[in-house]
Protein backbone atom coordinates (compact mmCIF):
# COMPACT_ATOMS: atom_id res chain seq x y z
CA UNK A 1 0.00 0.00 0.00
CA UNK A 2 1.03 3.52 -0.96
CA UNK A 3 0.38 6.79 1.21
CA UNK A 4 -2.46 7.24 -0.21
CA UNK A 5 -4.01 3.99 -0.06
CA UNK A 6 -3.15 3.94 3.79
CA UNK A 7 -4.69 7.66 4.46
CA UNK A 8 -8.22 6.03 2.87
CA UNK A 9 -7.78 2.87 5.03
CA UNK A 10 -8.13 5.48 8.16
CA UNK A 11 -11.59 6.44 7.16
CA UNK A 12 -12.45 2.36 7.53
CA UNK A 13 -9.91 1.61 10.39
CA UNK A 14 -8.45 3.71 13.57
CA UNK A 15 -5.90 6.02 12.61
CA UNK A 16 -3.55 4.75 15.20
CA UNK A 17 -3.95 1.28 14.21
CA UNK A 18 -3.52 2.23 10.64
CA UNK A 19 -0.07 4.17 11.17
CA UNK A 20 1.32 1.12 13.16
CA UNK A 21 0.66 -1.08 10.13
CA UNK A 22 1.92 1.69 7.79
CA UNK A 23 5.17 1.77 9.88
CA UNK A 24 5.30 -1.94 9.80
CA UNK A 25 5.38 -2.18 6.07
CA UNK A 26 8.13 0.34 6.20
CA UNK A 27 10.05 -1.67 7.84
CA UNK A 28 10.10 -4.44 5.23
CA UNK A 29 10.69 -1.42 2.96
CA UNK A 30 13.66 -0.08 4.57
CA UNK A 31 15.44 -3.87 4.43
CA UNK A 32 14.31 -3.69 -0.06
CA UNK A 33 15.76 -0.48 -0.07
CA UNK A 34 18.87 -1.10 1.37
CA UNK A 35 19.39 -4.36 -0.88
CA UNK A 36 18.89 -2.09 -3.39
CA UNK A 37 21.36 0.16 -2.43
CA UNK A 38 24.13 -1.91 -1.86
CA UNK A 39 23.22 -4.28 -3.92
CA UNK A 40 24.91 -6.92 -1.05
CA UNK A 41 23.50 -9.77 0.96
CA UNK A 42 21.76 -8.31 4.19
CA UNK A 43 24.47 -9.65 7.21
CA UNK A 44 20.83 -11.00 8.82
CA UNK A 45 18.30 -13.10 6.92
CA UNK A 46 15.04 -11.61 6.15
CA UNK A 47 11.51 -13.06 6.90
CA UNK A 48 9.60 -14.61 4.30
CA UNK A 49 7.21 -12.04 4.61
CA UNK A 50 9.87 -9.76 3.32
CA UNK A 51 11.07 -12.02 0.67
CA UNK A 52 7.27 -12.53 -0.98
CA UNK A 53 7.10 -8.61 -0.92
CA UNK A 54 9.78 -7.98 -2.64
CA UNK A 55 8.57 -10.88 -5.20
CA UNK A 56 5.44 -9.47 -5.69
CA UNK A 57 6.68 -6.10 -5.92
CA UNK A 58 8.93 -7.46 -9.12
CA UNK A 59 6.51 -9.59 -10.44
CA UNK A 60 3.67 -6.86 -10.76
CA UNK A 61 6.40 -4.89 -13.37
CA UNK A 62 6.73 -7.91 -15.80
CA UNK A 63 4.32 -7.18 -18.62
CA UNK A 64 2.43 -10.54 -18.35
CA UNK A 65 1.30 -9.67 -14.49
CA UNK A 66 -0.28 -5.44 -16.29
CA UNK A 67 -3.63 -5.40 -15.66
CA UNK A 68 -4.15 -3.59 -18.99
CA UNK A 69 -1.84 -5.92 -21.14
CA UNK A 70 -2.43 -6.92 -24.75
CA UNK A 71 -0.20 -9.04 -26.07
CA UNK A 72 0.10 -10.02 -29.51
CA UNK A 73 3.30 -11.17 -29.47
CA UNK A 74 5.05 -14.99 -29.53
CA UNK A 75 6.40 -14.72 -26.00
CA UNK A 76 4.21 -13.09 -23.48
CA UNK A 77 4.54 -14.72 -20.72
CA UNK A 78 1.63 -16.94 -20.66
CA UNK A 79 1.07 -19.94 -18.12
CA UNK A 80 -1.44 -22.25 -18.58
CA UNK A 81 -1.04 -23.46 -14.80
CA UNK A 82 -1.76 -21.41 -11.97
CA UNK A 83 0.22 -23.62 -10.09
CA UNK A 84 3.35 -23.24 -12.15
CA UNK A 85 2.89 -19.60 -12.15
CA UNK A 86 3.19 -19.60 -7.98
CA UNK A 87 5.89 -22.14 -8.50
CA UNK A 88 7.76 -19.21 -10.43
CA UNK A 89 6.57 -15.89 -8.43
CA UNK A 90 4.61 -14.99 -11.64
CA UNK A 91 8.05 -14.22 -12.87
CA UNK A 92 7.67 -15.37 -16.13
CA UNK A 93 9.73 -13.91 -18.61
CA UNK A 94 13.21 -15.28 -17.48
CA UNK A 95 16.56 -13.34 -17.65
CA UNK A 96 18.02 -12.10 -20.96
CA UNK A 97 17.77 -11.30 -24.52
CA UNK A 98 18.80 -13.03 -27.14
CA UNK A 99 21.82 -11.82 -27.38
CA UNK A 100 23.13 -11.88 -23.73
CA UNK A 101 21.86 -13.46 -21.07
CA UNK A 102 22.85 -10.50 -18.94
CA UNK A 103 21.07 -8.22 -20.66
CA UNK A 104 17.62 -6.41 -19.75
CA UNK A 105 14.19 -6.59 -20.84
CA UNK A 106 11.80 -4.01 -22.06
CA UNK A 107 8.82 -6.51 -21.72
CA UNK A 108 10.41 -7.59 -17.53
CA UNK A 109 11.96 -4.84 -15.67
CA UNK A 110 10.99 -6.92 -12.52
CA UNK A 111 12.71 -9.90 -13.78
CA UNK A 112 15.18 -8.17 -15.16
CA UNK A 113 16.29 -6.09 -11.68
CA UNK A 114 16.07 -10.26 -10.03
CA UNK A 115 18.85 -11.02 -12.21
CA UNK A 116 21.03 -7.87 -11.42
CA UNK A 117 20.13 -8.09 -7.73
CA UNK A 118 20.91 -12.00 -7.87
CA UNK A 119 24.29 -11.48 -9.42
CA UNK A 120 25.30 -8.42 -7.40
CA UNK A 121 24.52 -10.31 -3.95
CA UNK A 122 25.96 -13.60 -5.06
CA UNK A 123 29.62 -11.42 -5.86
CA UNK A 124 29.21 -9.96 -2.44
CA UNK A 125 29.35 -13.64 -1.32
CA UNK A 126 31.90 -14.83 -3.20
CA UNK A 127 34.22 -12.30 -1.85
CA UNK A 128 33.04 -12.73 1.66
CA UNK A 129 33.77 -16.29 1.31
CA UNK A 130 37.64 -15.62 0.53
CA UNK A 131 37.86 -14.47 -3.02
CA UNK A 132 38.09 -11.22 -2.44
CA UNK A 133 39.06 -9.45 -5.70
CA UNK A 134 36.55 -11.17 -7.81
CA UNK A 135 35.49 -8.08 -10.21
CA UNK A 136 32.89 -10.26 -11.82
CA UNK A 137 30.21 -12.94 -12.25
CA UNK A 138 26.55 -13.86 -13.38
CA UNK A 139 24.25 -16.69 -12.30
CA UNK A 140 23.64 -19.23 -15.67
CA UNK A 141 20.95 -21.73 -15.61
CA UNK A 142 22.74 -24.70 -16.27
CA UNK A 143 25.25 -27.07 -13.75
CA UNK A 144 28.90 -26.99 -13.42
CA UNK A 145 30.08 -29.27 -16.56
CA UNK A 146 28.05 -26.67 -18.86
CA UNK A 147 29.47 -23.57 -17.71
CA UNK A 148 32.56 -24.92 -18.10
CA UNK A 149 31.39 -25.67 -21.65
CA UNK A 150 30.30 -22.00 -22.23
CA UNK A 151 33.73 -20.94 -20.73
CA UNK A 152 35.70 -22.68 -22.98
CA UNK A 153 33.53 -21.60 -26.20
CA UNK A 154 34.21 -18.24 -25.26
CA UNK A 155 38.37 -18.60 -25.02
CA UNK A 156 37.98 -20.25 -28.35
CA UNK A 157 37.45 -16.86 -30.26
CA UNK A 158 40.77 -15.35 -28.32
CA UNK A 159 42.96 -18.58 -29.54
CA UNK A 160 41.38 -19.51 -32.85
CA UNK A 161 44.43 -22.05 -33.53
CA UNK A 162 44.34 -24.04 -29.68
CA UNK A 163 42.62 -27.17 -29.97
CA UNK A 164 44.16 -28.77 -26.69
CA UNK A 165 43.15 -28.16 -22.98
CA UNK A 166 45.70 -29.21 -19.99
CA UNK A 167 43.83 -31.24 -17.57
CA UNK A 168 45.09 -32.20 -14.28
CA UNK A 169 43.24 -35.90 -14.06
CA UNK A 170 40.58 -35.30 -11.95
CA UNK A 171 37.86 -38.97 -12.25
CA UNK A 172 34.62 -36.79 -12.41
CA UNK A 173 32.88 -37.55 -15.78
CA UNK A 174 31.13 -34.03 -16.47
CA UNK A 175 34.10 -31.68 -16.42
CA UNK A 176 36.27 -34.18 -18.84
CA UNK A 177 33.09 -33.83 -20.87
CA UNK A 178 32.72 -30.42 -20.62
CA UNK A 179 36.06 -30.25 -22.59
CA UNK A 180 34.55 -32.70 -25.25
CA UNK A 181 31.43 -30.95 -25.78
CA UNK A 182 33.59 -27.59 -26.29
CA UNK A 183 35.35 -29.45 -29.13
CA UNK A 184 38.40 -29.83 -27.58
CA UNK A 185 40.91 -32.09 -26.66
CA UNK A 186 42.02 -33.23 -23.20
CA UNK A 187 45.68 -33.65 -22.04
CA UNK A 188 45.38 -35.61 -19.09
CA UNK A 189 48.37 -35.01 -16.94
CA UNK A 190 48.60 -37.87 -13.99
CA UNK A 191 48.84 -36.61 -10.92
CA UNK A 192 52.01 -37.30 -8.27
CA UNK A 193 51.80 -39.33 -5.14
CA UNK A 194 52.84 -37.46 -2.16
CA UNK A 195 52.55 -39.54 1.15
CA UNK A 196 48.64 -40.66 0.44
CA UNK A 197 47.78 -37.44 -1.33
CA UNK A 198 47.48 -37.02 -5.06
CA UNK A 199 48.69 -34.15 -6.37
CA UNK A 200 49.46 -31.95 -9.19
CA UNK A 201 52.32 -32.85 -11.74
CA UNK A 202 53.41 -29.70 -12.34
CA UNK A 203 56.64 -30.27 -14.33
CA UNK A 204 54.70 -32.93 -16.52
CA UNK A 205 52.23 -29.50 -16.77
CA UNK A 206 54.62 -27.63 -17.98
CA UNK A 207 56.05 -30.56 -20.18
CA UNK A 208 52.92 -30.28 -21.71
CA UNK A 209 52.65 -26.97 -22.59
CA UNK A 210 56.19 -27.26 -23.94
CA UNK A 211 55.42 -29.92 -26.52
CA UNK A 212 52.26 -28.82 -27.68
CA UNK A 213 53.29 -25.10 -28.23
CA UNK A 214 51.33 -22.49 -26.05
CA UNK A 215 49.29 -21.35 -28.91
CA UNK A 216 48.02 -24.74 -28.90
CA UNK A 217 46.75 -24.83 -25.49
CA UNK A 218 43.30 -23.18 -24.99
CA UNK A 219 43.93 -23.30 -21.12
CA UNK A 220 45.09 -25.33 -18.60
CA UNK A 221 41.63 -26.26 -16.59
CA UNK A 222 42.12 -27.22 -12.97
CA UNK A 223 40.34 -28.20 -10.23
CA UNK A 224 39.94 -26.92 -6.20
CA UNK A 225 37.01 -29.41 -4.57
CA UNK A 226 37.60 -32.71 -5.57
CA UNK A 227 37.82 -36.64 -3.75
CA UNK A 228 40.60 -37.95 -1.26
CA UNK A 229 42.89 -38.69 -1.73
CA UNK A 230 43.47 -36.09 -4.40
CA UNK A 231 43.28 -32.96 -3.41
CA UNK A 232 43.15 -29.61 -4.83
CA UNK A 233 45.16 -28.37 -7.83
CA UNK A 234 48.30 -26.40 -6.91
CA UNK A 235 46.56 -23.38 -8.32
CA UNK A 236 49.06 -20.61 -7.59
CA UNK A 237 52.13 -22.34 -9.63
CA UNK A 238 49.26 -23.52 -12.29
CA UNK A 239 48.68 -19.65 -12.13
CA UNK A 240 52.00 -18.70 -12.28
CA UNK A 241 52.83 -21.22 -15.47
CA UNK A 242 49.49 -20.20 -17.13
CA UNK A 243 51.09 -16.45 -16.66
CA UNK A 244 54.50 -17.18 -17.66
CA UNK A 245 53.06 -19.40 -20.61
CA UNK A 246 49.94 -16.33 -21.56
CA UNK A 247 47.43 -19.21 -21.43
CA UNK A 248 44.09 -19.00 -20.26
CA UNK A 249 43.61 -20.61 -16.40
CA UNK A 250 40.00 -21.95 -15.79
CA UNK A 251 39.60 -23.35 -12.70
CA UNK A 252 36.42 -25.94 -11.79
CA UNK A 253 35.41 -24.93 -8.46
CA UNK A 254 32.38 -27.28 -8.57
CA UNK A 255 31.77 -27.15 -4.61
CA UNK A 256 35.29 -25.10 -3.33
CA UNK A 257 32.51 -21.89 -2.27
CA UNK A 258 31.66 -23.71 0.78
CA UNK A 259 35.84 -24.13 1.69
CA UNK A 260 37.72 -20.99 2.93
CA UNK A 261 40.74 -23.00 2.02
CA UNK A 262 39.28 -23.46 -1.84
CA UNK A 263 38.47 -19.52 -2.20
CA UNK A 264 41.95 -18.69 -0.91
CA UNK A 265 43.51 -20.69 -3.36
CA UNK A 266 41.99 -18.73 -6.30
CA UNK A 267 42.36 -15.44 -4.42
CA UNK A 268 45.98 -16.39 -3.77
CA UNK A 269 46.15 -17.98 -7.58
CA UNK A 270 44.79 -14.29 -9.39
CA UNK A 271 47.25 -12.32 -6.90
CA UNK A 272 50.48 -14.32 -7.75
CA UNK A 273 49.51 -15.51 -11.70
CA UNK A 274 46.61 -15.97 -13.90
CA UNK A 275 42.92 -17.16 -13.38
CA UNK A 276 40.53 -15.99 -16.12
CA UNK A 277 37.30 -17.65 -14.73
CA UNK A 278 36.73 -20.32 -11.96
CA UNK A 279 33.05 -22.03 -11.80
CA UNK A 280 30.91 -23.12 -8.84
CA UNK A 281 27.78 -25.53 -8.51
CA UNK A 282 24.84 -23.44 -7.29
CA UNK A 283 23.09 -26.68 -5.84
CA UNK A 284 26.38 -28.21 -3.92
CA UNK A 285 27.30 -24.51 -2.37
CA UNK A 286 24.05 -23.01 -1.79
CA UNK A 287 21.69 -25.84 -0.82
CA UNK A 288 19.40 -25.20 -3.92
CA UNK A 289 18.22 -27.20 -6.10
CA UNK A 290 20.41 -28.57 -9.42
CA UNK A 291 20.54 -26.63 -12.51
CA UNK A 292 22.40 -23.30 -11.85
CA UNK A 293 26.30 -22.67 -11.88
CA UNK A 294 28.49 -19.54 -11.14
CA UNK A 295 30.99 -18.09 -13.65
CA UNK A 296 33.06 -15.25 -11.88
CA UNK A 297 36.33 -13.78 -12.94
CA UNK A 298 38.79 -11.28 -11.96
CA UNK A 299 38.25 -9.41 -15.23
CA UNK A 300 34.99 -7.88 -15.58
CA UNK A 301 35.42 -7.44 -19.63
CA UNK A 302 36.28 -10.94 -20.32
CA UNK A 303 33.59 -12.25 -18.26
CA UNK A 304 30.91 -10.26 -19.63
CA UNK A 305 32.01 -12.04 -23.18
CA UNK A 306 30.95 -15.22 -21.42
CA UNK A 307 27.53 -13.83 -20.48
CA UNK A 308 27.61 -12.60 -24.49
CA UNK A 309 28.49 -16.16 -25.94
CA UNK A 310 24.98 -17.36 -24.20
CA UNK A 311 22.72 -17.76 -27.17
CA UNK A 312 19.39 -16.95 -26.36
CA UNK A 313 16.80 -16.45 -23.22
CA UNK A 314 17.21 -18.53 -20.06
CA UNK A 315 14.87 -19.77 -17.06
CA UNK A 316 15.53 -16.88 -14.13
CA UNK A 317 14.93 -20.37 -11.50
CA UNK A 318 17.98 -21.08 -10.24
CA UNK A 319 18.57 -17.00 -9.96
CA UNK A 320 15.53 -16.95 -8.20
CA UNK A 321 16.20 -20.34 -5.89
CA UNK A 322 19.74 -18.84 -4.94
CA UNK A 323 18.68 -14.72 -4.13
CA UNK A 324 15.89 -16.28 -2.02
CA UNK A 325 18.31 -19.01 -0.15
CA UNK A 326 20.66 -16.10 0.48
CA UNK A 327 18.68 -13.33 1.64
CA UNK A 328 16.64 -15.74 3.69
CA UNK A 329 20.00 -16.80 5.30
CA UNK A 330 21.47 -13.86 5.23
CA UNK A 331 25.55 -13.39 4.94
CA UNK A 332 25.90 -14.15 8.44
CA UNK A 333 23.69 -17.43 8.05
CA UNK A 334 25.57 -18.59 5.45
CA UNK A 335 28.66 -17.85 7.17
CA UNK A 336 27.27 -19.90 10.57
CA UNK A 337 26.68 -23.26 8.03
CA UNK A 338 30.21 -23.02 6.79
CA UNK A 339 31.15 -22.45 10.26
CA UNK A 340 29.37 -25.52 11.16
CA UNK A 341 30.66 -27.58 7.90
CA UNK A 342 34.30 -26.80 9.14
CA UNK A 343 33.08 -28.37 12.69
CA UNK A 344 31.71 -31.19 11.09
CA UNK A 345 34.61 -32.21 8.88
CA UNK A 346 36.96 -32.74 11.87
CA UNK A 347 34.26 -34.71 13.80
CA UNK A 348 34.19 -36.43 10.89
CA UNK A 349 37.87 -37.18 10.57
CA UNK A 350 37.99 -38.19 13.84
CA UNK A 351 34.87 -40.67 13.57
CA UNK A 352 36.49 -42.14 10.55
CA UNK A 353 40.19 -42.34 12.11
CA UNK A 354 38.18 -44.80 15.30
CA UNK A 355 36.19 -46.15 13.03
CA UNK A 356 39.62 -47.69 10.71
CA UNK A 357 41.84 -48.62 13.34
CA UNK A 358 39.19 -50.19 15.02
CA UNK A 359 38.79 -52.33 11.77
CA UNK A 360 42.81 -52.34 11.06
CA UNK A 361 42.01 -49.92 8.39
CA UNK A 362 43.66 -46.60 8.31
CA UNK A 363 42.02 -42.94 7.60
CA UNK A 364 44.40 -41.30 4.69
CA UNK A 365 46.24 -38.94 5.31
CA UNK A 366 45.37 -36.00 3.09
CA UNK A 367 45.81 -32.84 4.76
CA UNK A 368 45.18 -30.89 1.86
CA UNK A 369 41.61 -31.60 1.10
CA UNK A 370 39.45 -29.81 3.30
CA UNK A 371 36.07 -31.37 2.27
CA UNK A 372 36.72 -35.20 1.50
CA UNK A 373 38.29 -37.78 3.65
CA UNK A 374 39.48 -41.21 2.39
CA UNK A 375 39.43 -44.50 4.67
CA UNK A 376 41.74 -47.53 3.27
CA UNK A 377 40.09 -51.01 2.57
CA UNK A 378 43.54 -52.99 2.38
CA UNK A 379 42.37 -55.58 4.74
CA UNK A 380 38.63 -55.99 3.12
CA UNK A 381 40.18 -56.51 -0.31
CA UNK A 382 42.26 -58.75 1.63
CA UNK A 383 39.69 -60.90 3.09
CA UNK A 384 37.68 -61.51 -0.31
CA UNK A 385 38.27 -60.04 -4.04
CA UNK A 386 34.08 -58.94 -4.17
CA UNK A 387 34.20 -57.86 -0.71
CA UNK A 388 35.31 -54.12 -1.40
CA UNK A 389 32.51 -53.51 -4.10
CA UNK A 390 29.88 -55.64 -1.76
CA UNK A 391 30.36 -52.78 0.78
CA UNK A 392 29.27 -50.29 -1.60
CA UNK A 393 26.27 -51.53 -2.15
CA UNK A 394 25.93 -52.74 1.46
CA UNK A 395 25.60 -49.13 2.36
CA UNK A 396 23.75 -48.23 -0.63
CA UNK A 397 20.96 -50.18 0.83
CA UNK A 398 21.51 -48.89 4.21
CA UNK A 399 20.41 -45.67 2.44
CA UNK A 400 24.58 -43.98 3.37
CA UNK A 401 24.17 -42.08 0.25
CA UNK A 402 27.77 -40.29 -0.53
CA UNK A 403 29.39 -42.35 0.90
CA UNK A 404 31.71 -43.82 -2.52
CA UNK A 405 33.74 -47.29 -2.67
CA UNK A 406 36.96 -47.33 -4.43
CA UNK A 407 37.91 -50.64 -5.91
CA UNK A 408 41.47 -50.74 -7.19
CA UNK A 409 41.82 -51.42 -10.90
CA UNK A 410 38.58 -50.15 -12.67
CA UNK A 411 39.00 -49.04 -16.22
CA UNK A 412 36.53 -46.66 -18.11
CA UNK A 413 36.58 -45.00 -21.05
CA UNK A 414 34.79 -41.34 -21.32
CA UNK A 415 34.87 -39.38 -24.76
CA UNK A 416 37.18 -42.09 -26.40
CA UNK A 417 39.96 -41.66 -23.47
CA UNK A 418 40.66 -44.95 -21.06
CA UNK A 419 41.03 -44.09 -17.85
CA UNK A 420 43.06 -46.88 -15.81
CA UNK A 421 42.36 -46.92 -12.14
CA UNK A 422 39.07 -44.76 -12.78
CA UNK A 423 37.34 -43.13 -9.77
CA UNK A 424 40.85 -42.59 -8.32
CA UNK A 425 42.39 -40.26 -10.20
CA UNK A 426 45.42 -42.18 -10.70
CA UNK A 427 46.53 -45.29 -12.88
CA UNK A 428 47.71 -47.01 -10.09
CA UNK A 429 47.04 -46.02 -6.44
CA UNK A 430 48.38 -48.25 -4.20
CA UNK A 431 45.00 -49.43 -1.99
CA UNK A 432 41.00 -49.27 -2.24
CA UNK A 433 39.37 -46.69 -0.37
CA UNK A 434 36.48 -45.18 0.37
CA UNK A 435 35.20 -41.40 0.89
CA UNK A 436 33.15 -39.60 2.83
CA UNK A 437 32.53 -36.10 2.86
CA UNK A 438 31.33 -33.05 4.97
CA UNK A 439 29.71 -30.96 2.42
CA UNK A 440 27.39 -27.58 3.13
CA UNK A 441 24.54 -28.12 5.06
CA UNK A 442 25.85 -31.32 6.71
CA UNK A 443 25.19 -32.57 10.53
CA UNK A 444 26.45 -34.14 13.70
CA UNK A 445 23.96 -36.74 13.40
CA UNK A 446 24.59 -37.71 9.95
CA UNK A 447 28.10 -38.36 10.66
CA UNK A 448 26.67 -40.70 13.90
CA UNK A 449 24.61 -42.66 11.86
CA UNK A 450 26.82 -43.01 8.99
CA UNK A 451 29.77 -44.29 11.41
CA UNK A 452 27.24 -46.65 12.95
CA UNK A 453 25.92 -48.20 9.90
CA UNK A 454 29.64 -48.47 8.40
CA UNK A 455 30.50 -50.36 11.58
CA UNK A 456 28.25 -52.59 10.96
CA UNK A 457 28.49 -53.42 7.46
CA UNK A 458 32.55 -54.08 7.95
CA UNK A 459 31.69 -55.94 11.19
CA UNK A 460 28.95 -58.11 8.43
CA UNK A 461 31.81 -58.61 6.09
CA UNK A 462 33.93 -59.83 8.38
CA UNK A 463 31.91 -62.42 9.65
CA UNK A 464 30.64 -63.40 6.51
CA UNK A 465 34.71 -63.65 5.41
CA UNK A 466 35.14 -65.59 8.02
CA UNK A 467 32.37 -68.10 7.60
CA UNK A 468 33.27 -68.51 3.85
CA UNK A 469 36.53 -69.29 4.59
CA UNK A 470 36.02 -72.22 7.26
CA UNK A 471 32.96 -73.47 4.37
CA UNK A 472 36.47 -73.86 2.62
CA UNK A 473 38.42 -75.33 4.89
CA UNK A 474 35.63 -77.98 6.04
CA UNK A 475 35.56 -78.78 2.01
CA UNK A 476 39.25 -79.65 1.85
C1 LIG B 1 29.82 -31.73 -9.48
C2 LIG B 1 31.10 -31.61 -10.17
C3 LIG B 1 31.18 -31.19 -11.49
C4 LIG B 1 30.02 -30.79 -12.33
O1 LIG B 1 28.89 -31.52 -12.28
P1 LIG B 1 27.53 -30.84 -12.78
O2 LIG B 1 26.55 -31.95 -12.67
O3 LIG B 1 27.76 -30.40 -14.17
O4 LIG B 1 27.25 -29.72 -11.85
C5 LIG B 1 32.42 -31.10 -12.08
N1 LIG B 1 33.53 -31.40 -11.39
C6 LIG B 1 33.49 -31.78 -10.11
C7 LIG B 1 34.77 -32.06 -9.40
C8 LIG B 1 32.28 -31.92 -9.46
O5 LIG B 1 32.26 -32.29 -8.18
Amino acid sequence: MNEENFRLSERLVSSSYVRQGSQARRSHEQLIRHLLEQGKCPEEGWSESTVELLLSELAVMDSNNFLGNCGVGEREGRVASGLVARRHYRLIHGIGRSGDIAAVQPKAAGSSLLNKLTNSVVLDILKLSGVRSVASCFVVPMATGMSLTLCFLTLRHRRPKARFIVWPRIDQKSCFKAMITAGFEPVVVENVLEGDELRTDLEAVERKIEELGAENVLCVHSTTSCFAPRVPDRLEELAVLCSKHDIPHVVNNAYGVQSSKCMHLIQQGSRVGRIDAFVQSLDKNFMVPVGGAIIAGFNEAFIQEISKMYPGRASASPSLDVLITLLTLGAGGYKKLLSERKEVFSFLAEELKTLASAHGERLLHTPHNPISLAVSLDGLQAASDGAVTQLGSMLFTRQVSGARVVPLGQEQTVGGHTFRGFMSHSDRYPCPYLNAASAVGITRGDVTLCVKRLDKCLKALKKENASSRQDDTAGE
